[in-house]
């Protein structure tokens, strides 16, 4: 387990012997005149693809500790770098949007299909609150997406054992329940990005990840609502913030399943959550083309049996839906 120090950079790289950094623009001018010591390289890192890490690793010069200080994309370098190189890996997570920094799973693109390569624990995740906290609030709040998404996860999973026997795990569904309680319960705090709800997102994320090991399966917090997001960007050829898709599909994700979109979307709210597709660029037309094909994307692709699999998505559905969701 990677050791997480909740407070500030400052200082850090006076103890950290010769390091490299892998970062972006934005979060390291957050952070350089802070850290200590004098970095060997600083890479502005530009991407996944597997040929230009393997470029990065090859020209890095030699040092003792990798530090990836970003958001996903640096932060996933970094671990990649680090363990080509076999150093020590630090990460400075500057946003909270997704939770790449928790999980050792390192993923690389090849030709811009998404590969996991491997797993690395970094040995230490320093959480720098002034950085995160002058990010944009809705990136931040977007990292509630994946834990919110337990409650529509829970209901496909639990109804994936009832219609296909799919194995369940009633305890680490209470266990992933309770996260989700507790996220809702600290609403305030994440809308605001607060210290606490910065701290409360973060051990949540934490907590995700042990119970996705534990269950050898994302259906503690993936379900149909992921579908949405995965259909979308298929659909679109754009990248969006995942916890802002992945909550749009908690809505219709909601009205399928109990029919709480309305609950789901105050919840969502309360937390600063955006979830109105419009609010990240997406037309009445997209929406509508991603609902209509979510159905056969997922059993194309295929992705674990879901509410998706039960109902029939009708263009009045989706027509109606979008004015709900964007009121
Ligand atoms: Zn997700």
């Amino acid at each position: 387990m990677s050791e997480f120090v909740f407070g500030s950079v400052d200082g850090l790289g006076d103890s950290a012997g010769k390091y490299a950094v892998l970062t972006m623009e934005v979060p390291w001018n957050l952070v350089k005149d802070r850290m200590g010591g004098t970095p060997a390289s600083i890479t502005m890192v530009t991407g996944l693809e597997s040929e230009y890490l393997d470029r990065l690793a090859h020209d890095l010069p030699s040092v003792d500790t990798v530090f990836g200080i970003g958001g996903g994309v640096a932060v996933d370098a970094a671990k990649y770098i680090a363990w080509k190189r076999r150093c020590s890996l630090i990460l400075v997570p500057t946003v909270v949007s997704v939770d790449a920094y928790v999980s050792p799973e390192i993923a690389v693109r090849y030709s811009g299909v998404v590969k996991y390569v491997a797993k690395l624990t970094p040995d230490k995740i320093i959480i720098d609150y002034k950085a995160i906290q002058s990010a944009p609030k809705n990136l931040n709040t977007a990292g509630a997406g994946d834990i919110y998404s337990i409650t529509t996860a829970l209901f496909d999973w639990r109804l994936a054992h009832e219609k296909t026997g799919e194995s369940y795990d009633a305890n680490i569904a209470a266990e992933a329940q309770k996260a989700r309680d507790k996220l809702v319960a600290n609403a305030g705090e994440i809308r605001n990005v607060t210290e606490k709800g910065i701290r409360v997102l973060i051990e949540l994320h934490k907590e995700e990840n042990r119970l996705q090991t534990l269950a050898g399966k994302s259906r503690p917090e993936e379900g149909s609502e992921h579908t949405f997001f995965y259909t979308i960007e298929h659909l679109t050829r754009r990248n969006f913030v995942h916890g802002q898709a992945v909550a749009t599909g908690i809505f219709i994700s909601s009205h399928y399943q109990r029919g709480d979109e309305d609950t789901a979307a105050q919840v969502m709210d309360s937390m600063g959550l955006v979830f109105r597709p419009r609010e990240y660029g997406v037309s009445r037309e997209e929406f509508i083309e991603t609902l209509l094909r979510m159905k056969s994307y997922s059993e194309k692709a295929p992705l674990p049996f879901s509410i998706l699999n039960l109902v029939e998505v009708t263009r009045e559905d989706a027509q109606t839906l979008w004015q709900k969701v964007s009121a």
